[in-house]
């Protein structure tokens, strides 16, 4: 199940939001509950000021995914969490200039808004609205000066905690770009991420003998977003330009359209496989039937009842000239063990599982040179690979 929700779209870009970003709603209506007259104002506040925060957050992002849009980067979507904000982009370029550009014009626009609501307040304050004399004092009120405060406070502190020289923050990117300008890729990436957990682990030192549970939580999440960053380029640098031919099954075991849901249990009982394409009698590919769907299927339908009702159409296929590590996310990204292997007829040519991603990863690891020849021809040009930019 999905737990987001689609907001409105923008450029092409979907912005959603997830069903738990309600809590973040509930716990500003608590926080400022007590600190107006009457507990319903303080409430309506906190939840007026946690929108225009998300507001804050949704153009960081924006900010991100129109500087990726630029260098031909595609964004797939941006969710609302109640821990901020995420946008996916189908890769991370490596050219360390945009990288560097794409990472910081999120919290430069924080501090461009920041700047922007103090000019606001100056002029609001020229009519006697608001008192641009208190702003500072007014932090933490339930007035206009105070919602300023509060809203200008969130962006400089979004900008300044995103520009933290560690991964998965913005300023690790940044780090890793500059670092990436004067060395190879995989080496500046090590150096961030030796900087980024160094980082982590003052924070979490801080957070102990402070007792703050909060930096210890932003130290813990630093530590593990830097440590999955610099296995995503391990990996990366592993797989190289291997592409989808060199690990996936060359003849694997299909069933046809008008299979039985029996024949295919004695399949899937007398091979090893967990995945069976189905397809047409000219050879193309129709769908593919996973062993959780089979076993779904069983429980509804009687054995001799046909397989196509249960075979999944939706998953997404590959191609056998696809870069091994593209195909890999594409397969997370679609829920999934197993894509088909289709050529540009559309016609079944094998399939690619997670196991045999995991078999050709340690062969890769083991000795890096087994990649060529296990193709025997020219390796294509690797496609770039999904990632996500906090
Ligand atoms: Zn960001």
């Amino acid at each position: 199940m999905n737990w987001s929700f689609t907001l409105f779209r923008a450029k092409g870009i979907t912005v959603k939001i997830h069903l738990t970003f309600v809590l973040i709603l509930i716990w500003g209506a608590y926080i400022w509950s007590d600190r107006a007259d009457t507990a319903m104002t303080g409430a309506l506040f906190g939840v007026v000021a946690m929108l225009l925060l998300f507001g804050a957050v949704t153009l960081h992002e924006f900010a991100h995914s129109f500087q990726a849009l630029r260098f031909g980067v595609r964004v797939r979507d941006i969710t609302l969490l109640p821990i901020g904000g995420v946008a996916r982009m189908e890769s991370i370029p490596e050219q360390p200039r945009q990288e560097l550009q794409i990472a910081i014009v999120g919290p430069l626009t924080n501090l461009l808004v920041a700047a922007l609501l103090v000019a606001f307040g100056g002029v609001l304050s020229l009519f006697g609205v608001i008192h641009m004399g208190d702003l500072i004092n007014a932090l933490g009120k339930t007035t206009w000066t105070g919602l300023l405060a509060y809203l200008t406070a969130a962006n400089l502190l979004l900008a300044v905690f995103n520009l933290i020289p560690a991964f998965p923050m913005d300023g690790g990117r940044v780090l890793r770009a500059l670092l990436a300008m004067r060395f190879p890729y995989p080496r500046a990436t090590k150096i961030a991420v030796a900087v980024g957990q160094s980082l982590a682990l003052l924070l979490g030192i801080g957070g102990i003998t402070s007792g703050s549970y909060s930096l210890i939580l932003i130290a813990v999440f630093v530590w593990f977003g830097a440590g999955q960053e610099g296995k995503l380029v391990e990996i990366k640098g592993t797989f190289g330009d291997a592409t989808v031919a060199y690990a996936m099954t060359r003849h694997p075991q299909t069933l046809e359209r008008d299979a039985t849901l029996a024949q295919a249990t004695d399949l899937l009982l007398s091979t090893s496989e967990t995945a069976f394409p189905i397809v047409s009698a000219d050879g193309s590919f129709v769908g593919l039937l996973t062993q959780n769907d089979l076993l779904k299927g069983l429980r509804a339908h009687q054995p001799a009842a046909p397989v196509h009702p249960v075979t999944r159409i939706d998953i997404p296929t590959t191609t056998p000239g696809e870069s091994l590590i593209a195909a890999q996310q594409r397969m997370t990204a679609a829920r999934t063990h197993a894509l088909a292997v289709v050529d540009e007829r559309g016609a079944l040519v094998g399939l690619l599982t997670s196991e045999g991603i995991n078999e050709a990863y340690r062969v890769l690891s083991a000795n890096p040179a087994l990649v060529i020849g296990a193709n025997g021809q020219d390796v294509p040009q690797s496609h770039p690979q999904p990632a996500v930019a906090g």
